[in-house]
């Protein structure tokens, strides 16, 4: 399946995958590439000529910023002739935020951008580094009829690789730390590596295009029984912010206090696009199936359907930036734009 002559760059950004404890402290720090590869002999062996680019300052995710998934898409924007696949090594803490972000910036991608990381730092036996960063190389460089299998950003862990933006970080310690409760993965790594090719994104034949301009004025307020006024009405009149999310319980339901529906409605008739979110991992939101989610679609609350968290807030960064009027942020919201959503 993997054809010769394939080419891979690797964007080293950071993560626990190249760490190392520090001596005095203890405490797991970035290293720099040529030493993670060091770690990994197995790296020669490729029938794929490997290239890299590395952050000078590789940081734990924790430290991301839309200001390096622009980076990021950038670097692939750059290089995307010249190169088959992608695999962005970063920390697991926040990869799901950068695959979700990655996925509206890159329009039109045809080639793979695979990001994989580890929950051990490369240089300890156990770790799970090794066969993250293997099988996500081999995932990039496959080919079908000379075209990539795989034309959209993936997550690659612990044998199985996700569309991106339907993942969350679940586990903190397994080294099965990811899920994609809402829609099935993409491919399984056993034996052979498996494809589920029914669930692919449509090929685009159109040229990449990137967009640079992400908006976070966007808020989270998380309801829990007892939330205050005072709480409530500080975070949706926080100044600036164009955008909430609400995290709502079960299928998108919410206190139904005057008091509270009151505040969202203000806010919405100032111009906030409020958007409603299901603190439950799986299923999704419906407005209106129950009577405590019926005001919320009556004043304008838009549902975020199956979107996760990461992917909601992402896709709002992404079209705030695009400065669009409200109907348009309505309609373009709704829109499943590259598989984050089920309609
Ligand atoms: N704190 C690390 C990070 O996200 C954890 C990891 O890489 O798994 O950078």
């Amino acid at each position: 399946m993997k054809a010769k002559n394939t080419k891979v760059l690797l964007i080293y950004t950071g993560g626990t995958i190249g760490m190392m404890q520090d001596a005095k402290t203890g405490e797991l720090k970035p290293f720099n590439f040529n030493a993670l590869k060091h770690q990994i002999p197995e790296l020669n062996k490729f029938n794929t000529e490997l290239h890299s680019i590395s952050f000078e300052k590789p940081i734990d995710s924790s430290n991301m910023h839309p200001k390096t998934w622009v980076r990021i898409a950038e670097i692939i924007s750059k290089n995307y002739i010249k190169y088959d696949g992608f695999v962005i090594l970063h920390g697991s803490d926040t990869m799901s935020f950068t695959a979700s972000a990655l996925s509206f910036m890159l329009e039109n991608l045809s080639k793979p951008v695979i990001l994989t990381g580890s929950q051990l730092p490369i240089g300890i036996i156990r770790t799970d580094g090794k066969e993250n960063l293997i099988t996500a190389i081999e995932i990039a460089s496959a080919k079908r009829n000379n075209k990539p299998i795989i034309n959209e950003v993936c997550i690659y862990f612990e044998y199985k690789l996700y569309r991106g933006n339907r993942t969350f970080k679940y586990n903190s310690q397994h080294f099965d730390a990811f899920k994609s409760p809402n829609f099935q993965c993409l491919a399984e790594a056993g034996v052979e590596i498996v494809y589920n090719e029914h669930a692919f994104l449509k090929r685009q034949n159109k040229a990449l295009k990137i967009h640079t301009v992400l908006d976070n004025d966007v808020a989270v307020l998380r309801l829990f029984p007892g939330i205050s006024k005072k709480i409530t009405s500080a975070i949706i009149n926080t100044k600036g912010i164009k955008a909430v999310v609400l995290q709502t319980f079960g299928a998108g339901n919410a206190t139904t206090d005057t008091w509270f529906i009151d505040l969202l409605k203000l806010a919405i008739k100032k111009g906030i696009f409020i958007v409603n979110q299901t603190q439950c991992v799986e299923g999704r939101v419906v407005q209106g199936l129950y009577e405590t989610s019926t005001q919320l679609k009556k004043i304008g609350v838009i549902s975020a359907k199956d979107l996760t968290f990461e992917a909601t807030i992402t896709k709002l960064m992404f079209l705030l930036g695009k400065k669009l009027n409200s109907k348009q942020l309505k309609t373009e919201f709704q829109k499943n734009i590259c598989g984050e959503l089920t309609e």
